[in-house]
């Protein structure tokens, strides 16, 4: 009887184990997809990112498309840029291409440039151990601050990068494609999943949080439930982030033709209030301001569309609207000009705790507010002079949305537009009689 239980107890013991076995070695064995089984062909590649990878290869590197540029060819999207990963160092990588400069401290990468064209080479990462604390440095608060430690092969590599679906390697050696994490079931379930555990993931880098919303809102995918639940909790630590690479996201956020569905994924998540904290309070105080904001995306996303230039400043100057209008009313006893100006240096001062928005970015954001004011309630002497300043047809642009969202300023929109469209004498008309209209509202106040 002893012996029978001892028994059972073994074959248990080493059907455990083997179960266990088999399960890890399935999880590090990587899915090699051929090329007959896959939709990705070299046509869909931008020629300077072939002729990086196949350079390097020439060099005995291996060299793998990862990232966006394989994700988004799998999902049938045009990929907006193509990312490379190889096991040559990044001074390997200089002494291979001439065209190549080292960049970042965070995460040290090559950009080859080809003119205007930069093909972003990335070392293989490694997990890193407690003895790699001069390469991979951590804030308190757990944040990686440096990520350089270089791994030799895609098995190290594949667990340093965020989503299973941004982590789909496509080989140049022999057009394959190599998925370790079930990133090929997860494009075609459309799921969002963290590689690791997302909590940890998180802390480490919190931009994670925000790449995830990203995302899930621009291409549609549904976030699995472990990826998605830690974010309500965590979401305070993306004030750890830096706030010039917070800044950096907002081009992949706001300026990749679908502006309007990511600000409005976002300003669902928690992550929202701790980003735009202002904005987020006016909003709360005043809904209908959201109008203006989705008017100056939706511009944007039409804009994208249509091939016509779009800039960040625009942008942020919608976002930041309501936050300036509610901060306005702490002003309200002095100059109407006087006010705006005192509330937007307010709001662009707190927003820059978060998100660092460069100053050349910044004075356009005032140029666009200000405008605003003097675009209102024009002193007729200086229409001419308004209408010829550098930011004019931004504001007015600004100033046509305003009214599009619903605030009662149709008249003067429409004053400006027929301004624009007169000849010189037409605007000089226009602006004789706007002259007498505004003394004889004065008259009429006296
Ligand atoms: P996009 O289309 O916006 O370029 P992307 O996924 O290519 O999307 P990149 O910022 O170009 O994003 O990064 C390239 C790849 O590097 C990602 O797909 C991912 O594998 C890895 N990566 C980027 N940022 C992180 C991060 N913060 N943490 C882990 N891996 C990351
Ligand atoms: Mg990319």
């Amino acid at each position: 009887m002893r012996i029978a239980l001892d028994k059972g107890f073994v074959i248990n013991m080493v059907l455990k184990w083997l179960k266990k076995w088999f399960t890890s070695r399935d999880e590090s064995k990587p899915q090699i997809i051929a090329r007959r089984d896959h939709p990705i062909s070299r046509e869909m590649i931008c020629d300077n990112a072939l002729k990086v990878l196949y350079r390097l290869n020439k060099h005995g590197y291996q060299a793998y498309l990862v990232g966006g540029g394989v994700r988004d060819l799998l999902l049938q999207v045009p990929p907006k840029d193509f990312d490379i990963v190889t096991n040559a160092t990044p001074d390997q990588i200089r002494r291979v291409f001439r065209n190549c400069r080292l960049i970042g401290r965070r995460f040290r990468l090559a950009h080859i440039c080809f003119g205007p064209d930069i093909i972003e080479v990335a070392t293989f990462r490694s997990p890193h151990t407690e003895l790699d604390t001069t390469k991979a440095h951590q804030s308190e608060h757990g944040v990686v601050l440096r990520d350089n430690v270089y791994g030799k092969s895609i098995e190290e590599d594949v667990s340093r990068r965020d989503f299973t679906l941004n982590a789909l390697y496509y080989n140049i050696a022999d057009y394959s494609i190599v998925d370790y994490v079930g990133g090929l079931e997860d494009i075609h379930s459309k799921t969002l999943r963290i590689i690791g555990n997302a909590e940890e993931r998180y802390r480490e880098d919190p931009v994670r949080m925000l790449r995830a919303i990203r995302f899930a809102s621009q291409r549609g995918l549904t976030m699995a439930p472990d990826t998605e639940a830690p974010i309500a909790i965590l979401a305070p630590f993306i004030a750890h982030a830096s706030p010039a690479r917070l800044f950096e996201e907002l081009f992949k956020l706001f300026l990749t033709g679908k502006a309007l569905v990511t600000f409005q994924a976002l300003k669902k998540s928690p992550l929202f209030s701790y980003l735009f904290k202002e904005v987020a309070e006016s909003l709360h105080e005043s809904p209908e301001s959201v109008h203006l904001v989705e008017a100056v995306l939706k511009n944007t996303d039409d804009r994208f569309r249509e091939d016509k230039p779009v800039t960040l400043a625009f942008v942020l100057a919608g976002i930041l609207w309501p936050a300036i209008v509610k901060r306005q009313k702490h002003y309200r006893n002095e100059k109407p000009l006087i006010g705006l100006s005192l509330a937007t240096q307010d709001v662009v001062r707190a927003q820059n705790t978060v998100i660092q928005i460069p100053r050349r970015i910044q004075q356009l954001c005032e140029d666009i507010w200000l405008m605003q004011q003097r675009l209102i309630a024009p002193h007729p002497k200086k229409i001419p002079q308004i209408a010829n300043e550098r930011r004019f047809r931004a504001a007015y642009d600004f100033l046509v949305l305003r009214a599009k969202a619903g605030e009662p300023l149709q008249r003067i929109v429409d004053w400006w537009t027929q301004y624009q469209e007169s000849d010189e004498e037409g605007q000089a008309k226009m602006r004789a009689k706007f002259h007498s209209k505004l003394a004889s509202r004065k008259k009429r106040k006296t």
